[in-house]
Formats: structure tokens, sequence, C-alpha cells
């Protein structure tokens, strides 16, 4: 079913304008009497009928609000070092699309791509719109938000907040299978850049209490290591 996000979450009756409204009729031609779902970004859909058509608007009754079914239970963060060119743009839609909770990027030693924070405020808004119209494309729940720009200090402070911490790293020894993950369900993912971290970020981190995590013996690039390790942790989780 066609599902749509909306930004206030509607009461008997709610409407459809402007592009998406252009989208149900003209794109998708839809008809009265057919159903599409409303969903507020959050985690909860509306299942709407078409009422009726006018100049630029869908109306639309709203038949029964439901938890959105797409949302992983388990909620994990991906930490990502900045990657430069439209690597990060990537990274982020297959984030979205696989189930990630929340994408952080980092400012690393290695990191080639530095915005100052004017620069990393308008990658920011764009960042927010490729989760927006991929979390749309793949019919999650929710829109997965994209955070500040952190410095692996600022990382480190915030594990605490985290049932458990993996830190892909192509130097560590175990795999994700000998990682405890039961009952686990805030996870947060770290992934570095196209040089990799230094020695110094790699011991701080695990000083800190992150877990090591290899994902085999080959080196991942930087937008092939965080898809790879988001879909072994969700797999390894249940969600896929
Ligand atoms: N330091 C490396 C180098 O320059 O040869 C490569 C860094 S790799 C391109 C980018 C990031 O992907 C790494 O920092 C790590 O987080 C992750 N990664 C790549 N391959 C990995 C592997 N086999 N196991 C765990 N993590 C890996």
């Amino acid at each position: 079913m066609p599902r749509f996000f909306i930004d206030t979450p509607p009461g008997e009756y709610a409407e459809l304008t402007g592009e998406d409204a252009r989208h149900v009729s003209l794109a998708l031609r839809m008809r009265i009497g057919e159903e599409l779902v409303l969903c507020n970004g959050q985690g909860t859909d509306f299942r709407c009928r078409i009422e009726a058509f006018e100049e630029g608007c869908v109306r639309l009754r709203v038949l029964e609000s439901v938890p959105s079914c797409t949302e992983p239970q388990v909620r994990v963060t991906l930490f990502q070092a900045l990657a430069k060119g439209d690597k990060m743009d990537t990274i982020i839609q297959k984030a979205v699309e696989l189930g990630v909770y929340e994408v952080v990027p980092i400012l690393t030693a290695r990191c080639v791509s530095r915005p100052d924070e004017r620069t990393f405020a308008k990658k920011r808004a764009r960042y927010a719109r490729i989760a927006y119209e991929a979390a749309k494309q793949c019919g999650r729940g929710r829109i997965p938000a994209v955070g500040e720009l952190l410095t692996p200090p600022q990382l480190c402070e915030g594990f605490s907040g985290f049932d458990q911490v993996l830190f892909f790293y192509e130097r560590a020894e175990l795999s994700l299978r000998s990682i405890p993950l039961e009952g686990a369900h805030t996870i947060a993912v770290i992934v570095g850049p196209e040089g990799g971290f230094e020695e110094e970020e790699a011991a701080g981190f695990i000083e800190a209490g992150a877990a090591p995590v290899s994902l085999g013996p080959r080196i991942l690039r930087c937008e092939t290591a965080p898809v790879a390790a988001l879909a072994a942790l969700l797999y390894a989780m249940g969600e896929m």
C-alpha cells in the first residue's frame, strides 16, 4: 500500500497536498475508495481511505492507527567516520534501508573530508533529506535522524547510553558471532574512514568499553563496511 510521511498526527480525517497529492493522483492514479497509509515518522501508521480529490489536495478518512510493523526491535546507531565525496550519501541511504535507528557522523584523524561548521550544517541537511527519501522508499515507520558531527572523545563519552558498543576494526580477532548480543536493545556500531583509525583512536574506543569486531580477513571499503556490519548485526538480532 502506498505510504506517505506526515508532520502532525491526523484526527478522523486527513489530507495530502503538494507533491504527495500529485503523486497519488497523477503517478499512482489512485481512485476514490482506495487505501493508503500515512506514517507520522515516529512509529505509527494510519490506514486511510481516499474520500475525494480536490484542487491540489487528496481528502482522506482515517480508518485505524497501528504501530508500524517495519521497525526493528533493536535500536542500532551507526557512528560513521565522515567519508569523502558522495560516499556518505550512499552509506546513509543503505543504513536507513537496513533499519538503522540513527546515523551520527564522526570526525577522526584520517578523515579526508573536514568540513567547517557551516559546510557540515549544509551536508547534514542533505543527509537528513537522503534519510527521509530512503525511509519513504523502503517503508520505514520512522525517519532516522542524522546527528551532529562528533569527535572520538565525544563519542566515547556516550558509550554508557548503549547496551553494546561494536567497534568494527580490521585488526580485531573476534567476529560478531563471538560477541554477546542477547538482551541488547541499544547497540552502537563504529566504522572508520578511508584510511582507517589511528592506533590511539582504536585504543581509546577499546579502553572506553567498545568491543573490537572483525568483518573477516578482507579489508572492506568504508562504504562497504557499514553495510556489511549492519546487515550482519540485524541478521544476528533476528531482524532479517
Ligand atoms: N586502515 C585500512 C587501510 O587503510 O588499509 C582500511 C580502513 S577501511 C577502508 C574503513 C573502515 O571499515 C575501517 O576503519 C573499519 O571500521 C571498517 N572495516 C573495513 N574492513 C574491515 C574488516 N575486515 N573488519 C572490521 N572492520 C573493517
